[in-house]
């Protein structure tokens, strides 16, 4: 066979389930459309705003930064350093146990950490149902076997906590758990003190180790709050890992800034992890881009830029939670959307129902029922609230523009 003829074994693949609804949107001339579907903040006007702390760090280091020559696979060591106090604490932060590394995004973080324990010969890695889609590819990828554990209950719009230690009971040694941090995507639910200790406790016992990806820090109740679980299951267990992304609490999308840190069970097997993570990081990406980075750690190195970024996170994360209520208030079935957090949030509605919603109401939505809470605001919550209801089969009430509840 010809050489020409390589190519011809790639097969089509599917499209993008998300990038095929911006589109529809996109293409949608009605002006009062509603975008529910991509996963990124949006303030009150519709906009992903580059955040003013960043803004101020980047004209600093245009001023000032004197070289764009080559870093390590590393990265910007100090930038991981100075993230790993806001991501796991001072204590963990200055562990002897624990490594951590620049990547590309959590993405990069993830893919790195798949790589290190495709080497370290890890059983199956378990992630729950459902999960960000990029989980399992990502494992797939590195050559990990991935299984599936059950974890969220659509009916009660809750974590099933039964069925979810109950499927992990099929766990050996050797296998990894992906845990979300915080601000579950897509349910929006957050694991208890109570199931951190639960899963610490059995990852003790049955030798497993956690993986946590943590996308989503200070858009849930708090910086220290969205870390308190994971830094809970670190000090409790041996080994853990720990997928890092500042993409959407510095609002960094694509500038692609992220971190893995992960915990051995002694100091000594910290070196040959680190060693291992920085010739996975050589072959996959050689070191991660620069200027991200620095802008995180151009903000965490000056206390006036890091209270400023600070604020307008918890002015964020304010913003999510207002709507939050306000939505939680429009029908009985969207109450449990008050206890979630973070982004997104789990519609109890059907593919035919998102489509109707599309058609009808012009409200752009993935078919899983998916929102991104952030893409409402003052002028459509109440036009998107009485969809929500309608579909629900029931108008018991309807926000105003304003967000006032009123008796439909
Ligand atoms: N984990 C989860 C749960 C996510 O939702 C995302 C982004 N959508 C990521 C990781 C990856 O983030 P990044 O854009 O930094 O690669």
């Amino acid at each position: 066979m010809s050489g020409a003829s390589l190519l011809t074994a790639l097969e089509r693949q599917p499209a993008d389930a998300l990038l095929a609804v911006i589109g529809l949107h996109r293409a949608d001339p009605r002006p009062d459309k509603i975008d529910v579907g991509v996963g990124v903040y949006r303030d009150a006007s519709g906009a992903t705003p580059v955040m003013r702390a960043v803004k101020r760090a980047e004209a600093r280091l245009l001023a000032e930064q004197q070289s764009k020559s080559y870093l390590g696979a590393e990265g910007d060591q100090r930038y991981t350093d100075l993230l790993a106090e806001i991501a796991l604490g001072p204590d963990l932060a200055a562990s002897d146990r624990i490594t951590g590394v620049q990547t590309p995004g959590g993405t990069g973080a993830l893919r790195l950490g798949a790589e290190l324990l495709a080497r370290a010969r890890a059983g199956a890695v378990w992630v729950g149902t459902p999960t960000w889609p990029n989980h399992e590819p990502i494992f797939r990828e590195a050559g990990l076997t991935v299984r599936r554990h059950a974890y969220f209950d659509a009916s009660a719009a809750g974590i099933d906590e039964a069925a979810f230690f109950g499927s992990l009971a099929a766990a050996a040694p050797g296998d990894v758990v992906l845990l979300h941090g915080c601000c579950h995507n897509p349910t929006g639910t957050a694991l208890s003190p109570a199931q951190w200790r639960r899963l610490a406790d059995m990852a003790v016992a049955r030798g497993l180790t956690p993986f946590v990806d943590l996308a989503y820090q200070g858009l849930g109740q708090g910086l220290d709050a969205d870390a308190a679980g994971v830094r809970r299951l670190l000090s409790a267990v041996p080994e853990a890992l720990v997928a890092y992304s500042c993409d959407k609490n510095f609002a960094l999308y694509r500038d692609r800034v992220g971190a893995l840190w992960v915990q051995s069970a002694m100091p000594q097997t910290a070196v040959p992890v680190r060693e291992t993570m920085l010739v996975l990081a050589r072959s996959l990406w050689s070191m991660p881009p620069d200027h991200g980075a620095a802008i995180v750690r151009t903000i965490l190195e000056d206390p006036e830029l890091a209270a400023e970024w600070r604020a307008e996170l918890e002015e964020m994360c304010a913003r999510i939670n207002g709507l939050r209520s306000l939505l939680a208030a429009v029908h009985p079935a969207l109450a449990p959307i008050a206890r979630q957090q973070g982004l997104f949030a789990l519609l109890p509605i059907d593919g035919a129902a998102v489509e109707e919603l599309r058609a009808e109401h012009a409200i752009y939505m993935p078919a899983s029922g998916r929102i991104n809470i952030a893409g409402l605001n003052a002028d459509n919550v109440g036009r998107f609230a009485a969809a929500i209801a309608s579909c629900l089969g029931d108008t018991a009430a309807a926000v105003t523009p304003g967000g006032t509840l009123l008796p439909a």
